[in-house]
Order: structure tokens, then sequence, then C-alpha cells
């Protein structure tokens, strides 16, 4: 289990990184009606969402939200999660469409908060710094 410090947008502007620290933005991920010309056909109902921080993925109590849409949003979220150039697409584009062509429902990805995270709790990469086969009898 690793340490992290949740904060705002805010409070991080002004946050001095120390040591290994990195940050990565929450997210929420939000179901809108955006294309009205088309129903809301599958199991995402308008204002529905989910949350992502970190690598942990949590729904509000007894949330569920269907695999299929989950799987076309996946994809975009560990980028959203980053902090890039400002004229990045990825900075610009808050929204993925549901994969049925026949629904009208996109996802709105929003940032809401930052969590701080040590790279030498989250990762053992072999060759780098936190190798855990170095201390290995
Ligand atoms: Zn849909």
């Amino acid at each position: 289990m690793y340490m992290m410090k949740g904060m705002t947008r805010g409070e991080f502007d002004v946050y001095e990184l120390r040591d290994d620290e990195f940050g990565l933005y929450d997210l929420r991920i939000t179901t809108v009606h955006l294309d009205t010309s088309l129903p809301l056909i599958c199991n995402h109902p308008e204002g529905s969402f989910f949350e992502l921080s970190g690598e942990n993925l949590s729904l509000p109590d007894g949330g569920t939200i269907p695999i299929y849409p989950l799987a076309a949003v996946l994809p975009i979220l560990p980028a959203k999660q980053r902090m890039n150039p400002s004229n990045d697409w990825i900075e610009t584009d808050a929204h993925v469409r549901c994969p049925d062509p026949c629904c009208g429902g996109a996802f709105h990805i929003e940032r809401t908060g930052v969590t701080v995270f040590r790279n030498s709790e989250v990762s053992g990469a072999i060759g780098g710094p936190n190798d855990n086969r170095r201390n290995a009898p």
C-alpha cells in the first residue's frame, strides 16, 4: 500500500513537489446527452458518473457502468490524468462518444483535483532506482 496526498487543483498549483513525488489529476467521468438527435439507449443515464484517482476507479454506492462504453473511454483516462502542454488536444478535448452508433450519449471527463504519489512507492521498474531485485538474497 502506498501513501497519497489528495488536494485541490489550486492547492497543487502552489505545492512544491519533494523528492520523487509527482501529481496526477483525479477525474470524474459523467454521462452527457451529446447528440440529442439520438436517444440514450445504453445503461448509462445522463448524469451518472464514475471517478478515477491514480489507478483506482470508483462508482457511487450501488452504481454500475456498462463494459462497452467503459472500454471506449478507458484508453483516454491515463492521458487526461497527466499534465500536458496547453495546446495538446488532450487538454482541450473532454468528450468521448459512446461506441454504440445508435446512442447519443458521451462521457465528459472533468479534472476534479490532484493526487500526489511517490515514485519509490508505486514503481519497481527493472533496473530503475526502486528495483526490488537489488535487495533480493
Ligand atoms: Zn450509449
